[in-house]
């Protein structure tokens, strides 16, 4: 499997000219070999040249951590006193053009430009964001097994498992992530719980206002979940709304339904072939004819994999057509300053035979009496 990435990355490095790729902290590296770098300043980098053997380069006391994976990838652990951006330097050689990781320190970018002043940097995720988009099988029965685990926290929710009224946000956030950790994510990477007004603010944290009886609660959580062998894992990404103490406003209702069809009709656009713009335009113009088109703040959705937010971007603008294997978040919303808002979200893969939810738990709005 790494070797067939590795291969398909060699090939569109030749296709866009590119000498060397350097993958650093970031989904690249985890995607090329299996290794997840520490965010740390001292640096991994793999050196992967168009057509020489590839190097990972590492600190040596966190050589241990690396599975070595045949004759895929050599290890040059680096020595507390040597200068590891020396070593990448020589291993590249004399590479006219190499491709830096999006999240690699910057520190250590501008190092490599002082060392290869000939050398002209472009941006890795040119290469490996359309390689990374595209899901292999494995990927996909990861990104499965992690949206299960999120629908079962979504229909505990439901299901009045956890009281919210007279508790915080945070508290309720707290809970929700002990409960995505129980069904096997191996970490969370955001609880969003926003009562009341607080809903209309999309990427509100939980905080500690207490929850009242007579509110909308928008949950919004994800995590990584864990791989049987230990490689990193796939992310979970999911939005379900309540209604909690008491008989949601008919205002609200209405509002709640023109998401519902909206995000239904999203979803069911994800086909193969079809533009990532028009999956938005079926969302938006749902809830612009409702009269809500104002309140819908942000883009339809965001690829996600290896990390939460990746290509492709559904978004207006975005005139990629979806490709089978291509994962991402139907997510629309709809923001009332100040009152309250609502969103409504679910990670999606298009396939040949069209797109495949992989969150199934209840879409519908949770009344809960506390
Ligand atoms: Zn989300
Ligand atoms: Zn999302
Ligand atoms: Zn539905």
């Amino acid at each position: 499997m790494y070797a067939e990435r590795l291969a398909r990355t060699r090939a569109a490095m030749a296709d866009a000219g590119v000498d060397v790729l350097l993958a650093s902290v970031g989904p690249d590296l985890p995607y090329l070999i299996g290794y997840e770098a520490m965010p740390l300043p001292r640096l991994t980098m793999l050196v992967v040249p168009r057509d020489a053997p590839a190097t990972l380069v590492i600190p040596r006391l966190e050589v241990a951590r690396v599975v070595e994976r045949g004759d895929l990838f050599a290890i040059r652990g680096w020595d507390e006193t040597e200068d590891p951006v020396a070593i990448v330097a020589d291993l590249c050689g004399p590479a006219r053009t190499a491709a830096v990781g999006d999240q690699t320190w910057a520190r250590h970018v501008v190092d490599l430009v002082d060392r290869m002043p000939s050398t002209r940097l472009r941006r890795a995720d040119l290469i490996t964001g359309p390689l990374r988009a595209r899901k292999d099988a494995f990927e996909i029965d990861q990104l499965r097994a992690a949206g299960a685990a999120a629908d079962r926290v979504a229909a505990q929710l439901q299901a009045g498992e956890v009281r919210m009224v007279g508790r915080t946000e945070a508290e309720v956030s707290e809970e929700i992530s002990r409960r995505l950790l129980a069904e096997g994510h191996a970490h969370v990477n955001f609880a969003i719980v926003a009562a009341g007004a607080n809903a209309a603010s999309p990427h509100h944290h939980a905080s500690d206002r207490v929850i009242q009886a007579g509110e909308v609660v928008l949950c919004d959580f994800g995590g990584v979940y864990a791989t049987p062998d230990g490689t990193p894992g796939y992310c979970s990404d999911t939005t379900r709304m309540f209604w909690v103490g008491g008989t949601p406003p008919a205002e609200f209702v209405e509002l709640y339904d023109v998401l519902h069809r909206a995000q239904a009709a999203a979803v069911a656009a994800a086909v193969v072939g079809t533009p990532c713009e028009d999956v938005d335009r079926a969302a938006r113009s749902i809830i612009a004819e409702a009269g809500y088109g104002d309140a819908f703040i942000h883009r339809t959705g965001h690829g996600i994999g290896l990390f939460e937010h990746e290509d492709p971007y559904i978004v207006a603008g975005n005139r990629e057509p979806l490709v089978a294997g291509n994962a991402f978040s139907i997510e629309p919303g709809i923001y009332l300053d100040g009152r309250f808002g609502a969103r409504l979200e679910d990670i999606v893969v298009a396939t040949a035979d069209g797109p495949e939810p992989m969150n199934r738990s209840d879409h519908g709005l949770t009344v809960l009496d506390a």
